[in-house]
């Protein structure tokens, strides 16, 4: 008996479609190849041209349809005539937040055949985990505005830290170091000058950390860690920190590896009551969609991350492996210096599966 599994393809806006589609055959073409497990994806349209349909960006029952699922894959949101923060709330923040995928994981490194804006790192040199805190923070949604149209308009934005929020992101990173060969991590906060849930964060991190002894950790302010992010790559493994501070972190990250089109996430429920969800970390690139250009290694890469989190570890191996080989051999699409489409990185990808399988 194979383990079978059932997967929402949700590709949404933008170059999302193209990437999902690269990522879907590559997986099928695994599954059919490996012949160790079968996976089956179902398409769900929602995104902008299913809010201009219906005015909604998912329907009513969003935890309902997911939860038929063991997985997601999703492509990007985000159109040029709706504004972000109405189409990142309408699709994305409304799945992670019933869901409750609290732990956003991004794993960055530098692909073999690659280069990184840093002249000081090689293949090996960046080889981080960032854990990013997913249902709260800074994106509580809280806040307002008072006094509209006023020259005293005034706007909050309230960050909202609750102590189980902190602790249980605080835990997943820890043992996410702890899975890691060099059991390091790096505690991300801003405790100087924001006096009430950073702190926090610094005192729920020291209290966690004494169950994990084996784990070395420290603690950067978030302006210093992007000085150490591009001075000392190499000092650094696993990283954690809030919201706002990750998902500015993350894009650093992703450009200092060599491009935000190799950079995946996955947006995990760590208790697996509920299906996650997993996408590449850029957004919908309106300058590239449709001229087959986008690299699709992001998805794919997010595809092996899905296929790790369900138990297919082998599997997600082979694929990896495939698309290492596919880099070495300088089939980079136009972001990373090269000339290739995302149709020829998608088919070279499943030639490697085939000779590796
Ligand atoms: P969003 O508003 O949804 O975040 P965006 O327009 O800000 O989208 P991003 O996706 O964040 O764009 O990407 C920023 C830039 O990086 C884009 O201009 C795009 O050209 C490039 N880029 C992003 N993803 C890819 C990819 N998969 N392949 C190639 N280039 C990419
Ligand atoms: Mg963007």
């Amino acid at each position: 008996m194979v383990n079978s599994y059932r997967i929402a393809s949700i590709p949404a806006d933008g170059i999302g479609p193209e990437v999902v589609d690269s990522a879907i055959e590559v997986v099928e073409k695994l599954a059919q190849t490996l012949k160790t497990f079968t996976i089956e994806f179902t398409h769900i349209p929602w995104g902008t041209a299913y809010y201009k349909e219906t005015g909604r960006y998912v329907d009513k029952n969003v935890l309902e349809i997911l939860q038929g699922f063991d997985a997601a894959l999703f492509g990007s949101v985000g159109a040029p005539d709706v504004p972000d923060h109405i189409s990142l709330w309408g699709l994305l923040l409304a799945i992670r937040g019933p869901l409750q995928l609290y732990a956003n994981v991004r794993p960055v490194r530098i692909f073999p055949g690659t280069q990184s804006p840093l002249r000081h790192a090689d293949e090996g040199d960046i080889d981080w985990i960032l854990v990013r805190e997913n249902s709260e923070g800074e994106y509580c949604g809280q806040g307002g505005r008072s006094h509209l149209g006023q020259v005293w308009e005034a706007a909050t934005e309230v960050a909202l830290f609750t102590y189980v929020g902190i602790e249980r992101i605080m835990r997943f990173a820890f043992e996410t170091a702890q899975s890691r060969p060099r059991k390091l991590l790096t505690v991300v906060t801003k405790s100087n000058a924001m006096r009430n849930g950073m702190v926090l964060w610094d005192e729920v991190a020291a209290i966690v950390a004494k169950d994990f002894p084996d784990v070395r950790w420290d603690k950067m302010l978030v302006d210093a860690m992007t000085v150490r992010m591009v001075n000392n790559p190499k000092s650094l493994d696993t990283i954690v920190g809030t919201n706002l501070h990750m998902d500015i972190l993350s894009d650093l990250a992703a450009a200092l590896a060599g491009s935000i089109g190799v950079a995946p996430s996955s947006n995990l429920d760590p208790t697996r009551k509920n299906p996650s969800l997993f996408e590449p970390v850029h957004g919908s690139a309106f300058d590239i969609t449709g001229k087959g250009v986008a690299n699709p290694v992001a998805t794919i890469w997010s595809a092996a991350e899905m296929l790790s989190w369900l138990g297919e570890k082998a599997a997600a191996k082979v694929l990896m492996d495939s698309v290492e080989n596919v880099c070495r051999k300088n089939i980079l699409t136009p972001d990373l210096g090269g000339n290739a489409s995302t149709k020829d990185v998608t088919r070279a990808v499943c030639d490697e599966i085939e000779t590796l399988g």
